[in-house]
């Protein structure tokens, strides 16, 4: 085995520095697969073997060594599918089993080596590919990208654990429709544009009125089974629903409960998905009622769903600690806690990243199993890694950034403005680092990653092109502030 890694290591002229990457080495049937860093920091497969496993890679370079082939193959999608075939840990599985399991949201589609380093060991699953539409529009990426750079990533680090990929936050079949086709195991189901917000503002009168236009019979059966009825979901939490609440959950739910059921029958049943029902794009909190409601119809039908994702009381804005009450948010994590125990399925919780300050009581409370959802937070690690790099190129993300902040709040619910984030005549190449640790400059580098990345000059993405440069020549940045960073969310979860 020395002795292959020598002999392949002296044929690419490899140095102490760069090589075969020590991880990624695998020997299968005489075959053998490494992972392997040029100069250019660039990455590629190298198999030595047979010409009948060899042939099936797209290669750049092929040659004779030790009386076998060795090809040099780029990481494309083809040879992905190739090395999944023979090393079927490269793919995606559901999370049914896990009862941890942590959503890392890789938009740039490199930090997936750092987190597995993480996550190693901590019982945890890591759901590295999790991607919604809008993300994949605002990155230019597709879905084969995302899961295609999670598994060789996978593969990189020998990890062979399991990994999570979660088709966010799709909201009609031909999303679903593409993701399952793409290769996705879970879909998060995003009822939102079923969801009636309106409902929560009307008065008394209002409310009786839109109630009376439901279905007679579909009023008769809801309020035999729930009006004035008391539910208990464990020893010490039960739900009771009186007129007002019941009507409201009906109102406010019932055709997304009914577009949850269509979507479980045409996709989630067929394609054995794991399943993760999203309410948390919502106006008002999900109440215990509500939560409820939909659990118990949704039970009904024989929907099973591995998480479900109510909205919490507070403000879970993007890339900042949570905002609101703690001793409330506790209180009802624990009644929403308990409903999903119930019910047979672990809450999710779609922190928007950096919600520090709930972290321990989920850790605490959810005792047997809890999915959290990151998604920005990557990114602005990235960021890091450039401000440290190239200060003078920070400064013109951020001012960037600050000029399309309304073009980018348009997509997303946060209090920063123009004028309460960090000022760019206060900023200089000496502090411009801390713009990723004010919270209001956070959520301006975090909102506008779209536009800074899909910005073209005479046809070329100079920014997205400038900042994966950055990070190629310093992963070890990167690992470092993501090990930093994510490491702090899963502590503080008590993992
Ligand atoms: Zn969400």
């Amino acid at each position: 085995m020395k002795n292959i890694v020598n002999a392949v290591n002296a044929y690419l002229n490899n140095t102490d520095a760069q090589g075969l990457v020590p991880t990624s080495i695998q020997n299968l049937d005489d075959t053998f697969f490494a992972i392997h860093q040029d100069d250019n920091h660039a990455k590629w497969l190298v198999v030595l073997g047979s010409e009948d496993v060899t042939q099936k890679f797209e290669t750049v370079e092929t040659t004779n060594l030790d009386g076998k082939i060795l090809v040099k193959a780029p990481l494309s999608d083809h040879n992905c599918d190739v090395m999944s075939s023979y090393f079927t840990w490269m793919k995606p599985v559901k999370r049914t089993g896990h009862a941890y399991s942590f959503g890392l949201g890789d938009r740039l589609g490199i930090a997936s080596n750092a987190h597995l380093k993480l996550f190693k060991g901590r019982g945890v699953l890591p759901v590295l590919a999790q991607q919604s539409i809008r993300e994949l529009n605002l990155t230019g990426r597709t879905y084969t990208d995302v899961i295609n750079a999670a598994s060789w990533s996978v593969f990189e680090e020998g990890y062979m654990d399991g990994f999570g990929a979660d088709g966010d936050h799709l909201k009609n079949p031909f999303e679903i429709d593409y993701a399952i086709k793409c290769g996705f195991p879970m879909i998060t189901l995003d009822c939102s544009e079923h969801i009636r917000n309106e409902v929560g503002e009307f008065d008394e009168a209002t409310l009786k009125a839109e109630y009376a236009k439901v279905n007679e019979t579909l009023r008769t059966n809801f309020e035999n089974e729930y009006l004035n009825k008391t539910f208990a979901v464990s020893d010490d939490v039960s739900v009771t629903f009186n007129e007002k609440n019941l009507m409201e959950s009906v109102l406010i739910f019932n055709d997304a409960i009914l577009f949850a059921i269509e979507m479980n029958d045409k996709f989630v049943v067929p394609h054995d998905l794991d399943f993760e029902i999203s309410i948390d794009e919502t106006i008002v909190p999900t109440t215990p009622e509500n939560h409820y409601f939909i659990a118990n119809e949704l039970k009904k039908h024989d929907i099973v769903v591995e998480t479900m994702a109510p909205k919490f009381c507070g403000e879970f804005q993007k890339a900042i600690d949570y905002r609101g009450d703690l001793d409330q948010f506790r209180e009802e994590y624990i009644v929403h806690e308990a409903i999903a125990k119930h019910f047979g399925y672990r809450l999710s919780i779609h922190s928007g990243s950096d919600k520090f300050a709930v972290y321990p009581t989920i850790g605490e409370i959810s005792k047997e199993g809890w999915h959290v959802k990151t998604a920005g937070t990557n990114w602005l690690e990235a960021l890091r890694v450039v401000a440290k790099n190239d200060k003078a190129f920070m400064l013109e993300l951020y001012k960037f950034a600050m000029d399309h902040l309304n073009v980018a709040k348009a997509y997303y619910q946060i209090d920063a403005t123009t004028d309460n984030a960090l000022q760019l005549k206060d900023l200089n190449i000496d502090n411009i680092h801390t713009t990723l640790d004010d919270d209001m400059s956070r959520q301006v580098l975090h909102v506008t990653f779209g536009l800074i990345l899909t910005h073209e000059v005479n046809g070329v993405k100079v920014l997205k092109e400038r900042i994966y440069e950055i990070l190629t020549q310093h992963y070890d940045d990167y690992d470092y502030f993501l090990e930093k960073h994510i490491g702090k969310h899963i502590s503080l979860l008590n993992k």
